[in-house]
């Protein structure tokens, strides 16, 4: 929140002023106090201190806003006296006064809050009519059409914003009259047919409301100003804030200012317009007008606007000074402004700049071409582009003028950004099935882990459920496919195949595009192109024909001047790991290794290991403790002993040998993975992770076996496979866990089968060799996850040690390696100082911290996350920015612990939070050495902490 009005008012202990008057070249604020005069006010202040031609006028601040709803929706008195006193200095000024029969003051009434919310509040223009003033604004303009053409138009808007009469019915209205006078657009109406609609109107207005429509101007000023303040908490407004996470306590401050009209002829015009494309960054004039018209005309659609060019030829003088003024405004502000203006007979008036929103392609051009100009300097070009933007570079778009011909069905979480289009299929078998050959959208009410092909197939991905961190959108932001979740108008008949929406039924097969950066899902194929800067680095296009991708590694490369934090990407393939390093990784900061395991020529050796892995383990203790029993027995004994013994090496030979040879079958498998990684990554550091998943995930599911089981009825018992089934299917329900999470997983998996952590360290240590022989260099760090005792990393750690001890021995290579471990369990950040004594390293696991720090199941989360953010409970979802009290804090204090216990302790994180822009800020701040992230999300990862490194200095 920000309070810069109170602290003004206690440094200088004046009375609040709540009023802040602009005119004749001067204003009382300025363009810095948006927090008070809201973005539109500080913006006019600005504008008229600068002596460009504004009407004059006055602010009313946001901290009466607060005061209005504190008081239950009433203007304090003291307030409504400061502002009666600014509107007779604007009378006065003017030498016009409102309500005055023979000159009228007209006055629009427009809303404006500190953060832009475009379109969200009410605005009223041509306040001051009634049925005496009109005639005395017709004599003197010596205009009647003009005259009743802003009646009409003020009764429409002041009857939809102040008495909540639907616009619609006077948009019809005006169409019968339109029909009338068979004119196609408003400007056909005569004065006559005007006055005959204002007529009309008001017989509306008197049916809707039971009441005539009010003719005092005071009266309708007082009104219109307390529904602009009411329309901060309108529907559409709040629904705007909670989705852009703007505070409710901002408010809104209220502009009154004199009417300029563009609605007095052929000489007249309104528009609007951007200092350069907002799309595409090209630094050109970009907008356009209309003209004999008034306020949102240009964008309502009303009649089609003309281009921005048009004008020089149409209105040539007021064009000239629009952009000598414009581009003043930009020299300014530093920054491409959106503007908004109003030529009267001729004359130029500007109603409103502000900071041009734009797309990420627009950002980054504007960004570097400024530092070019001389306008900014690289710090400021690095603070301008937003991590979000950089991201859009690197994703598909929606071509943003076709797009506006596609239904907008419904609106989900915009859960990785990018853009999609292809016909909509309801399972991840027909995404598979037809994703050979087809663009498709996989729509699903979730995904799970089960969908991963399907996924993978599919252009984007659509769910009706879950929040930011569910399934879909963690895995479809690693694979940097555009996905939209959590889009409740959703209703999916999986069965029937099809997708209820908007009121349309959509079988499968139908086309949708989504708009992975908006959370937009549209009707129809949109047309999409793909991102420069990745076409670029995939080798499909030539570095010096884009001129987008040119200033994209320019900025990175200012980036990488100033940042401090290295950045890693987490990567579980060499193709991955390709594309990490193409957009800068500098190493890998996580590879999965059970995702190795998930490949289809694995998978059988993964289930044979696990079948037997723990009939073996039993089997081994057994033989052991009848040897030890052996070693010591009297003579008398020992025929007894043997016996046992031979038994038990019978008995438990078959699943020893069976896990063993799973395990050698999987070695070779894993070493090619990791040599292929090492050379993707040739010179950077790898973090491998032991296996660290509840083992059953590897095993099919239950209901799956007893179907198959159940096709087999007909079968004989020892029938080999289904044997094999029935023993899979003991094996699942003995494995079945209450809270897989906490359940065997991590390295208390290595602790009771070490033999699978041996295997992993060989194939580590083997592919470094190879590696190594060839020429290249390596550095292998192993990751023992889920550590909360620093008893189990000390036992893995001799397990990886005497590997590798083992393997230089037998090869004769030396190779460097580390030995670290994740701080993913709060115990383990607790005890980070005794942790720290085995470690090389400690990487931060934030997904587990946070879902052990909290208590909360991020799976699970969906059902009350949403709520406590909303309710303001949790600032943010917890799993997607760092929670900087808790979580936070458990991640400063165990880094100062291990690196006090061992000064030079690597310390990085790899959760989702390593690629998120306001946790890169506190890593950089806790003072670590690297944040890992997916590989799409490096770039932003490496503004973020160039961002951040700049905030510190
Ligand atoms: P929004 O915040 O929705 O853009 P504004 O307050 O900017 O609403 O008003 C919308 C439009 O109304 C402006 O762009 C301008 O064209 C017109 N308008 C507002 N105030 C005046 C005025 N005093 N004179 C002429 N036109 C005005
Ligand atoms: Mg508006
Ligand atoms: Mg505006």
């Amino acid at each position: 929140m920000t309070t810069t009005d109170t602290q003004t008012q206690k440094q200088t202990a004046a009375p609040t002023q709540w009023v802040y008057f602009f005119g004749d070249g001067k204003a009382d604020g300025t363009g810095r106090m948006r927090d008070i005069l809201g973005g539109k006010g500080a913006g006019i202040a600005e504008m008229t201190n600068a002596g460009i031609p504004v009407p004059p006028g006055y602010t009313i601040t946001t901290g009466a806003c607060r005061q209005f709803f504190e008081a239950g929706g009433r203007l304090l008195d003291s307030i409504v006296e400061e502002e009666e006193r600014a509107l007779q200095r604007l009378e006065r000024f003017l030498g016009r006064r409102l309500g005055d029969p023979e000159n009228p003051l007209l006055v629009s009434v427009r809303s404006g809050s500190p953060v832009s919310m475009p379109g969200m509040m009410d605005t009223v223009l041509n306040l001051g009519l009634n049925d005496q003033t009109v005639d005395g604004l017709a004599r003197k303009s010596k205009n009647p059409r003009f005259a009743y053409d802003s009646y009409r138009r003020f009764i429409q808007m002041f009857s939809d914003v102040v008495l909540g009469v639907p616009r619609s019915i006077f948009e019809h209205e005006l169409t019968l009259a339109k029909k009338r006078a068979r004119s196609k657009d408003d400007t056909g109406l005569e004065a006559e047919q005007l006055k005959d609609l204002v007529e009309r109107f008001k017989r509306i207005v008197r049916r809707e409301i039971g009441a005539d429509f009010p003719q005092d101007p005071r009266e309708q000023l007082a009104r219109s100003r307390d529904a602009v303040f009411r329309s901060w908490n309108g529907e559409r407004a709040m629904h705007y804030r909670r989705l852009n996470g703007i505070p409710e306590t901002l408010g809104t401050a209220v502009t009154v200012q004199a009417m300029v009209f563009g609605n007095l002829g052929p000489n007249s015009a309104t528009g609007v317009g951007f200092t350069r494309d907002p799309a595409t960054g090209e630094p050109r004039f970009y907008g356009e007008y209309l003209l004999n018209a008034q306020g949102e005309d240009v964008v309502a659609g009303i009649r089609t606007p003309l281009s921005i060019e048009r004008m020089e030829l149409e209105l040539p003088e007021a064009y000239a000074q629009l952009r000598e003024i414009t581009s003043r405004l930009e020299r300014h502000y530093r920054d491409v402004q959106d503007f908004e203006f109003t030529v009267e007979e001729g004359r130029l008036f500007m109603l409103q700049t502000r900071r041009g929103e734009r797309t990420g392609q627009a950002a980054l051009r504007i960004a570097v071409d400024m530092v070019e100009e001389g306008l900014l300097t690289k710090r400021e070009a690095i603070e301008r582009v937003e991590p979000d933007h950089l991201d859009q570079v690197l994703h598909p778009v929606l071509d943003p003028v076709e797009r506006r011909k596609h239904e907008i069905l419904a609106k989900g979480l915009p859960a990785s950004p990018g853009a999609a289009s292809g016909v909509i299929v309801f399972t991840s078998e027909e995404a598979v099935r037809r994703g050979h050959k087809e663009r498709v959208i996989l729509v699903r009410a979730e995904t799970s882990p089960d969908d991963i092909a399907g996924m993978n197939s599919a252009r984007g991905i659509l769910t009706a459920t879950g929040g930011m961190t569910s399934h879909a959108a963690v895995v479809a932001r690693g694979m940097g496919k555009c996905c939209i979740v959590g889009c409740t108008a959703l209703s999916i008949d999986e069965r029937a195949r099809v997708l209820k929406v908007g009121g349309r039924a959509l079988k499968e097969g139908s086309f949708l595009s989504l708009d992975g950066s908006t959370g937009e899902v549209l009707l129809g194929d949109a047309p999409t192109s793909d991102s420069e800067v990745v076409r670029v680095l995939t080798g499909k296009l030539k570095p010096e024909r884009a001129p987008l991708y040119q200033r994209f590694e320019l900025l990175m490369k200012w980036c990488d001047e100033v940042r401090r934090l290295r950045v890693r990407a987490n990567a579980d393939v060499p193709s991955d790991a390709r594309t990490a390093r193409y957009l800068g990784a500098e190493g890998i900061g996580l590879c999965r290794t059970e995702h190795m395991f998930f490949a289809e020529d694995r998978i059988p050796h993964v289930v044979t290991m696990i079948l037997n892995a723990q009939e073996a383990r039993q089997a081994k203790l057994l033989i052991e403790r009848i040897k030890g029993d052996l070693a010591e027995a009297a003579r008398s004994e020992k025929p007894r002993l043997r016996k046992e013994l031979a038994a038990a090496q019978g008995k438990g030979g078959e699943p020893i040998r069976a896990f063993e040879t799973a395990l050698k079958k999987l070695l070779p498998l894993q070493r090619s993975d990791f040599r292929g990684l090492f050379l993707a990554m040739e010179g950077c550091p790898v973090t491998i992770r032991t296996l660290d998943p509840p083992l059953h995930e590897f095993l099919p599911k239950r209901e799956q076996i007893q179907r198959e089981l159940a096709a087999l009825r007909g079968a004989r018992t020892n029938d080999a496979r289904k044997k094999r089934l029935l023993a899979t299917l003991t094996r699942v329900e003995e494995l079945h866990e209450f809270n897989p999470m906490l359940g065997f997983r991590g390295c208390r998996l290595g602790i009771l089968h070490p033999e699978i952590t041996r295997m992993q360290a060989r194939a580590i240590f083997e592919a470094a060799a190879s590696v190594i022989r060839s020429g290249k260099r390596v550095m292998p760090e192993i990751m023992i996850p889920l550590v909360g005792d620093p008893k189990e990393l000390a036992l893995q750690r001799a397990e990886v040690e005497a590997v590798a001890t083992e393997v230089m021995g037998r090869l004769k290579v030396e190779f460097p390696y580390t030995i670290g471990t994740m701080i993913e369990v709060p115990r383990a950040a607790i005890l980070a100082g005794e942790i720290a004594e085995h470690a090389d390293f400690f990487s931060f696991g934030t997904n587990d911290l946070t879902q052990l720090t909290f208590g909360y199941s991020r799976d699970d989360s969906g059902r009350f996350l949403p709520e406590y953010v909303r309710t303001g409970i949790l600032p943010q979802d917890p799993f997607v920015s760092i929670d900087v009290k808790g979580v936070g804090t458990l991640v400063r204090s165990a880094t100062l612990e291990g690196r006090r216990k061992k000064p030079g302790l690597k310390v990085g994180v790899c959760g989702e939070h390593g690629g998120d822009a306001a946790s890169i800020a506190l890593f950089e701040d806790a003072g670590l050495d690297y944040v890992s992230c997916s590989p799409f999300r490096v770039p932003l990862a490496r503004l973020a902490a160039a961002r951040s490194a700049l905030k510190r200095t």
